[in-house]
């Protein structure tokens, strides 16, 4: 490998200051994304390596006024446990505990998770189901942009190279509310997903569904929540066909959204059995929960 600047700071502002100097910077953060694609054969590193490990304040899970704040430098193993989430965003901690191996959850981040794009990112979906937003941070000022409209393509978003991600966020969901997050993959562990689905649903008193979330991972060129699917559900009593017609809602879109690929008549029924089980699983019809 050629050799880089490296530079580990300890304040956000030593960072954004050296991502502004001449030449630029990648940020490090827990290194399991950008490490790789560093070591890749033919990949020039970055000039400077901007390693945000020991920025205080990026790390950990608030809740206040009706929001859930997460810093960037989570890592998926803290995510997975964090006793904060685990009745509000339980899918959150599902995608979490699924991710890699415990050394790659002890090391990778929810930052680099998301800023890395990749079509396979595990947290993305149930961040998007949460209505989650962004806080990036420049030398110059900072934005909050919801995190649908920040992924472009595999791989690409609208962060500009002197923006750091200083947090995520999204609202508490409403009381009666249940999420689940589904991984398939080739085997059961260090596995990326080939397919994914992100699921919230709230149920009213009556036990009616009153708000429902679907997002697949991995299926559409961006994460997006899948309104006709959701419509479909609004204001009807959980029901396994229901949910089954919701599935293939969710895999006709993929369809209509990527074409007929070699990979579409194993994706489509497989998909659409996904969103039915995360479905069910959130409204107690069955006991499927985790990652298969
Ligand atoms: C063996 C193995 C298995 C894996 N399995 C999975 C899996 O099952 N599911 C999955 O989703 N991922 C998986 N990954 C990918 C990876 O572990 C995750 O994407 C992880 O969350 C990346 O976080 P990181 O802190 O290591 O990011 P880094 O590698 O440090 O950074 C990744 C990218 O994000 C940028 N970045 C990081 N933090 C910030 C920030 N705060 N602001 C701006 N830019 C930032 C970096 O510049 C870089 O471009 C796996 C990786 C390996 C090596």
């Amino acid at each position: 490998m050629k050799p880089f600047e490296y530079i580990a700071c300890s304040t956000l502002d030593r960072a954004l200051e050296a991502l502004n100097a001449p030449g630029g910077g990648r940020i490090l953060a827990g290194g399991t994304d950008l490490v790789i694609e560093m070591r890749r054969p033919g990949r020039r590193p970055p000039r400077r390596i901007v390693d945000i490990g020991r920025v205080e304040g990026l790390r950990g899970v608030t809740v206040a006024g009706g929001l859930v704040h997460i810093g960037p430098l989570t890592t998926h193993a803290d995510l997975a446990r964090s006793g904060l989430l685990s009745t509000p965003a339980r899918l959150l901690c599902a995608a979490a505990a699924a991710v890699g191996s415990p050394q790659i959850r002890n090391r990778g981040t929810i930052g680099g998770n998301i800023m890395n794009a990749a079509a396979c990112a595990d947290t993305v979906p149930p961040l998007c189901a949460l209505n989650a937003r962004l806080t990036l941070k420049s030398g110059t000022g900072a934005r909050e942009l919801p995190i649908t409209e920040f992924f472009t393509e595999p791989y690409k978003t609208v962060a500009r190279p002197d923006e750091v991600l200083t947090r995520i966020s999204f609202p508490l969901p409403p009381p009666g509310s249940t999420g689940a997050f589904i991984k398939l993959g080739r085997r059961n562990a260090v596995s990326i997903s080939r397919l994914s689905v992100a699921v919230l649903v709230s149920l009213d008193a009556e036990g009616i569904i009153a708000e429902a979330s679907i997002v697949p991972g991995a299926a559409l060129p961006v994460w997006q929540r899948i309104a006709e699917a959701e419509a479909l559900l609004r204001g009807r009593k959980p029901d396994a066909d229901l949910f089954a017609a919701a599935g293939r809602g969710v895999a006709a879109v993929m369809i209509r959204q990527t074409g007929r690929r070699w990979s579409t008549e194993y994706k489509e029924p497989v998909l659409a059995v996904l969103v039915r089980r995360a479905l069910e699983a959130c409204c107690g019809l069955t006991r499927t929960e985790g990652r298969r």
